[in-house]
C-alpha cells in the first residue's frame, strides 16, 4: 500500500465528515414511497458527491405494473435514479452501487438521528444504506487523490426503489453491469463484520381468485368460493417449507370476502418464495403454475398469477470467489478482518450476478436491527471499511489483480 499509505491517513481525517453527512441525510425522509423526499435527498447527495467531479446524470425509470389488494392492475412510478461516471474509456471498470431509499415511510414515527452511545448512531437509514453512502463518496475521494486513479474508470448507480425490490432499476443495474469488470455494493455488513457470500433468491408472487358469488343458504351448491380455492393453493404452497429443503415460502397477505352469507368470489393472496439456486427457481415457478391450473379446474375458477423471481439466486461462481480472496489480501494490507456466511436475504448484488457481473455486496459499515425502528451504525466502522474500499479501488487501478477471466465465458462477453 506504499503509495496509498497517504490516502489511507487521509480517510482517517474524514470521520467527523461522514458522520455529519450520514446525520445530515437521515434527517430527510427517503422512503421508497416517498418520492419527493427522495428527490430531495437525491440533490443532497448529488452537491456532496460534486467533490469527485464526475459526469452526473439523473435517469428516469420505467413504471413497474402489478396488481393490487383488490386485484386490479396498478402502475408503480418512481424517482430518478442517479448515475454518476468517471473516465468511461479506461481499461478497467467497476460498478458501484446503493440506494437512496429506505424502508421508512414518512408516517412512520422513526425520523430523526440519535446517538445511542459514543460509538453507536441511530436513526433511519444510518447503516442501511445512508452510511455506505457516505463511506463510497469518501472512498472514491481517496482514491481520486491517487495516481493509479487515471487507469480506472467507475459508474455509481445511486437507485431509488431498491428497498421495494428494484422493480423499476433492474433494467438499469444490468445494462451498467455489462460495463464492468466487478461491481461493489454498499450495504452493510453484519453487526459481527461479516459479509455476505452467497444469497438464496426471490421472487414475489400475487394469486388472484375469482369465483362465483352466490346466496349462502338459498344457492350454495351455485357459488364458487375464491377463499376455498385460494385456501388450498395456500395451503400447500405452505407445504414446501418441509418438502423441498433451502425453499422458503412465505404468504404474507391475504385479502377476500365481504359477508358471511355470500360464497365470495374474490380473493388474493401475496407469496414470497425462496430458492437456494436457479433449478429450485424453476421448479418453483413450474410447480406454483401447474398447482394454480390443477385447483382453477378442480373448483371451476379462473386463478391468474403475476410476478417473479426479480431477483435471481447469488451464486458463489469463480469470478465471485477470486474477488472475495483479493478483498480479503486487501484487508489485510489495511487491517480489517474478513468473515463470510450465506444469507436468505436479497439486495441488488443479486440483480448484479444475474447480469453475469461478479460482485460483493456488502462493502458498508458495520450496524444492525435494519429495517426496524431500533436500526444503528458503529461508527468505528466507518473509517476502517472505506480504507478497505479505497485500497481495494486502488490495488485493482494498479493492476495488482485480475477477476476478468475468472470465469472462462465471461471474459470474451466483457470485451466492449
Ligand atoms: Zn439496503
Amino acid at each position: 500500500m506504499g503509495q496509498f499509505e497517504a490516502q489511507l491517513r487521509w480517510i482517517e481525517r474524514q470521520a467527523a465528515k461522514m458522520l455529519s453527512s450520514i446525520e445530515g441525510w437521515c434527517a430527510i425522509n427517503s422512503g421508497s414511497q416517498n418520492r419527493a423526499g427522495i428527490e430531495r435527498f437525491s440533490a443532497e447527495v448529488v452537491e456532496a458527491f460534486s467533490v469527485l467531479d464526475a459526469e452526473t446524470r439523473r435517469v428516469a425509470l420505467p413504471a413497474f405494473g402489478s396488481v393490487d389488494d383488490q386485484g386490479e392492475p396498478v402502475h408503480f412510478e418512481t424517482a430518478d435514479a442517479l448515475v454518476l461516471r468517471k473516465r468511461p474509456d479506461a481499461p478497467r471498470q467497476v460498478l458501484l452501487a446503493i440506494h437512496l431509499d429506505t424502508v421508512y415511510p414518512v408516517t412512520s414515527s422513526f425520523q430523526s438521528v440519535t446517538r445511542i452511545d459514543d460509538g453507536t448512531l441511530g436513526g433511519p437509514g444510518v447503516a442501511d444504506a445512508k452510511g455506505g453512502l457516505a463511506l463510497l463518496r469518501t472512498a472514491l475521494a481517496a482514491f481520486e487523490r491517487s495516481d493509479a486513479s487515471e487507469h480506472l474508470g467507475w459508474t455509481v448507480i445511486l437507485n431509488p426503489d431498491e428497498e421495494i425490490g428494484s422493480p423499476c432499476s433492474m433494467g438499469l443495474l444490468a445494462e451498467a453491469a455489462a460495463c464492468a469488470d466487478f461491481g461493489l455494493v454498499f450495504e452493510p455488513c453484519l453487526p459481527d463484520g461479516s459479509m455476505i457470500s452467497r444469497r438464496k433468491g426471490s421472487g414475489n408472487f400475487a394469486i388472484v381468485v375469482r369465483g362465483r358469488a352466490a346466496h349462502v343458504g338459498r344457492a350454495f351448491a351455485e357459488g364458487r368460493s375464491a377463499i376455498h380455492a385460494l385456501a388450498e393453493i395456500i395451503d400447500e404452497v405452505a407445504g414446501w417449507n418441509a418438502r423441498f429443503p433451502g425453499v422458503i415460502a412465505n404468504t404474507g397477505v391475504i385479502r377476500g370476502g365481504d359477508a358471511l352469507n355470500v360464497v365470495p368470489d374474490f380473493a388474493l393472496a401475496r407469496v414470497n418464495l425462496r430458492v437456494e439456486d436457479r433449478n429450485q427457481q424453476q421448479e418453483a415457478s413450474r410447480r406454483l403454475a401447474e398447482l394454480t391450473d390443477r385447483v382453477a379446474r378442480a373448483r371451476s375458477v379462473e386463478v391468474e398469477v403475476s410476478g417473479d423471481f426479480l431477483s435471481p439466486p447469488k451464486p458463489l461462481d469463480r469470478s465471485t470467489e477470486a474477488l472475495m480472496s483479493e478483498l480479503e489480501a486487501t484487508g489485510k494490507d489495511v487491517g480489517v478482518g474478513i468473515g463470510w456466511r450465506e444469507s436468505g436475504g436479497v439486495c441488488d448484488g443479486n440483480k448484479l450476478a444475474a447480469a453475469g457481473l461478479p460482485n460483493i455486496d456488502t462493502m458498508g459499515p458495520r450496524g444492525g436491527e435494519i429495517h426496524s425502528e431500533r436500526e444503528y451504525l458503529c461508527l468505528d466502522s466507518l473509517v476502517p471499511r472505506t480504507q478497505l474500499c479505497a485500497a481495494l479501488l486502488y490495488r485493482y487501478a494498479s493492476g495488482d489483480f485480475d477477476v476478468r477471466g475468472a470465469d472462462g465465458a465471461r471474459s470474451e462477453a466483457r470485451v466492449r
